[in-house]
């Protein structure tokens, strides 16, 4: 019997319900934004979606064949920018809700790009290296036609990484017949990519959390944090802290979660799991599971792992005073409202992770121009960003009295609408 991928996930309610309900809270921050009503209408539907086939040929000689997706939102500000995502759980309707809030993202850091997102439903942790180096550069032949440095750029996300994006500018090369390097970001250095783009997300997390210290007076000694998924964004940030003298009291990855109420020692942490693919268990810690994770007495909690982590099951018990998303919607609206309501200061997604596409648009005006950076200019024009965004971002929010998120998307709307506008003839119409 071949290995047939399972019947497409695309049309279950349960998926199609995180689209929805993400199209809701857009449609929930448009009351507190200035745009025309045919701006929500262009947004409520991504421009383009694709699903693929990948075929495999597995290192046992068997085929397998998966399910990719690209998923385009919105390009009225720039070329289409978003991670790809292997994980066994990735379907159309996780993929169009990250298009919509990359589409967002973009437009609250300013950066200039629209929105997409991809991803291949995969577990990649039951494929060899070569096996995934296969289904890498079997996701850019089948979608080689949309993606371009002006078209469509893509970036890591979940279970990918430079060497997986290696491997797909590699095969670009290959199928483009020239070298192209802007058309994805996220690369080794080396290879055309940026220096400090590794930890550029948790290190635009950890600059949104140092503006926040200045404004509660914080001394970071005193500021016990919490990171649920130690990969790429937790890990970055938890070390930042740490070197900042944060005490970074618990970690957590798929399998569970470590807990040190005096504080961890980050890097030792970091290194054994490097090593082992697992979390230690140093002397003095004891281990949790992710729901109490979520729990824990601390002051700052950064969920960055997955979506749908803090629910109206969950939200009444947390103990954090901010919650930082480092994941891509961590937090349901129905958590967003109690959390809101008990004074948690949520630093929503779409500004807290945004520094992975600020360097992401620094590595692609690199490739552009051909002329490196140095690391001390990409850390000071990431610190400036995410600085000046967050800003706009928690004024808005004051002045108006809603919550972050909200006067994220508000601000993100305005500046879309202004895009979506600029070619429009609406007004004209109105005129006659
Ligand atoms: P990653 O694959 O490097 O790490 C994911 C981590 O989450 C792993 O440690 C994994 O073990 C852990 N994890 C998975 N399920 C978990 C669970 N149920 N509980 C606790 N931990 C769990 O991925 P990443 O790139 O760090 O991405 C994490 C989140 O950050 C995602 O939501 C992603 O979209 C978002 N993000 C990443 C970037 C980036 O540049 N990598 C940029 C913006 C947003």
């Amino acid at each position: 019997m071949p290995n047939l991928p399972p019947p497409s996930s695309a049309a279950t309610s349960a998926d199609a319900d995180l689209f929805a309900r993400s199209l809701a809270r857009v449609v929930q921050a448009a009351q507190h934004a200035r745009i025309d009503p045919e701006t929500l209408l262009r947004l409520s539907a991504p421009a383009r979606t694709i699903e693929v086939s990948i075929p495999l040929r597995r290192d046992d000689g068997s085929l397998q064949v998966f399910r990719g997706y690209r998923v385009q939102y919105d390009d009225s500000r720039g070329p289409y920018k978003g991670g790809i995502r292997f994980h066994p759980r990735v379907d159309l309707a996780e993929v169009k809700s990250l298009a919509l809030w990359m589409t967002l993202k973009c437009a609250v850091v300013d950066v200039p790009f629209g929105g997409g997102k991809g991803g291949i439903e995969v577990d990649p942790r039951q494929l060899s290296t070569a096996e995934l180096e296969r289904l890498s550069r079997g996701y850019v032949r089948a979608l080689a036609d949309v993606l371009g440095v002006d078209r469509d750029v893509p970036a890591p996300d979940v279970y990918t990484n430079a060497r997986t994006m290696a491997w797909m500018a590699d095969e670009y090369r290959v199928i483009a017949r020239r070298l192209e390097p802007g058309m994805i970001t996220g690369k080794p250095v080396g290879r055309g990519g940026s220096l400090g783009r590794d930890d550029a997300t948790g290190r635009g997390g950890y600059y949104v959390l140092k503006e926040i210290e200045a404004r509660r007076g914080w001394s970071p000694a005193q500021v016990r944090v919490a990171v649920q998924g130690f990969g790429n964004a937790g890990q970055h940030i938890a070390q930042l802290l740490h070197e900042d003298g944060y005490r970074v009291v618990a970690v957590s990855d798929s399998k569970g979660g470590i807990l040190q109420p005096d504080g961890l020692d980050v890097p030792a942490v970091a290194a054994h799991k490097q090593a082992q693919h697992e979390l230690p268990l140093p002397r003095g810690a004891r281990r949790l599971g992710n729901a109490d994770l979520l729990q824990l007495e601390v002051d700052v909690l950064v969920p960055a792992a997955l979506e749908d982590q803090l629910t109206e099951h969950n939200a009444e018990q947390v103990a954090a005073k901010v919650v930082l998303e480092l994941a891509n919607g961590p937090t349901t609206g129905p958590a967003d409202a109690i959390l809101h309501r008990r004074g948690v200061l949520v630093v929503p997604d779409v500004l807290a992770n945004a520094g992975g596409v600020t360097v992401s648009w620094f590595e692609w005006l690199q490739n552009r121009t051909g002329e490196p950076w140095s690391l001390a200019q990409v850390h000071e024009r990431l610190r400036a960003c995410m600085r000046t965004q967050f800003q706009a971002v928690h004024e808005r929010a004051t002045t108006q009295g809603v919550p972050m998120r909200m006067a994220a998307y508000g601000l993100a709307l305005e500046r879309l609408d202004r895009a979506l506008g600029a070619g429009g003839t609406a007004a004209d119409f109105a005129r006659g």
